[in-house]
């Protein structure tokens, strides 16, 4: 079976403390202003004076079923095997249609290359046995990435362990990044 990557972010772990934002942009030359990914506040919650605020870590969803893919009218959007959407800086005229299809805004207009830009798993990484950026740089260890096809890896036991949810699921992307709330310290567990 081939790997399929993926991303669980464990939201009680994030203090927005932005080193993933920082690691990308030194590691991807991302143009200034722009970002491949970043962190949402979900908050405050609850009830005074018990409220709460979440922060969530996010980044392109890599959707199994990808509106990006499925607009691109020249086939620069594309998905590899192992489930990474990427773009085919060759084949990419500018048209912005892939951004305008994406519910998450994952993606941005690259203004040097002209050509749209965003995560790309750090997939010249991956290739030398590193992890991405922003996970080797989260202080927090909020941001776990593996292949959720192997029952042994990380992302995998923790998603058997844990209930996760994805964002948007009413958009049916089936995106391949996973969100975890809950602390298992707050139930008297240990921490994965
Ligand atoms: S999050 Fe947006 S850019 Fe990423 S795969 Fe899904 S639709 Fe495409
Ligand atoms: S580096 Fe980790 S802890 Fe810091 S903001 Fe990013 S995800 Fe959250």
């Amino acid at each position: 079976m081939s790997k399929r990557y993926g991303f669980v972010m464990l939201v009680y772990r994030c203090i927005d403390c932005k080193a993933c934002q920082v690691g990308c942009w030194a590691e991807n030359e991302v143009p200034l202003g722009k970002s491949r990914n970043w962190i949402t506040k979900d908050g405050p919650k609850g009830k005074f004076p018990d409220l709460i605020t979440d922060f969530l870590p996010g980044n392109c969803m890599h959707c199994g079923n990808a509106p990006c893919v499925n607009v691109c009218p020249t086939g620069a959007s594309y998905q590899t095997e192992e489930g990474i959407v990427l773009v085919n800086k060759k084949k990419c005229i500018g048209c912005k249609y892939c951004m305008v299809a994406c519910p998450y805004n994952a993606r941005y207009y690259h203004p040097e290359e002209k050509t749209a830009d965003k995560c790309t798993m750090c997939v010249h990484r991956l290739k030398e046995g590193l992890q991405p950026a922003c996970v080797s740089t989260c202080v927090g260890g909020a941001r776990v990435f593996g292949d959720l096809n192997d029952p042994d890896s990380q992302v995998s036991r923790l998603l058997r362990k844990h209930r996760a949810v994805v964002q948007l699921p009413q958009a049916n992307t089936q995106p391949n990044v996973y969100y975890v709330y809950d602390s298992p310290v707050d139930k008297g567990g240990i921490a994965p």
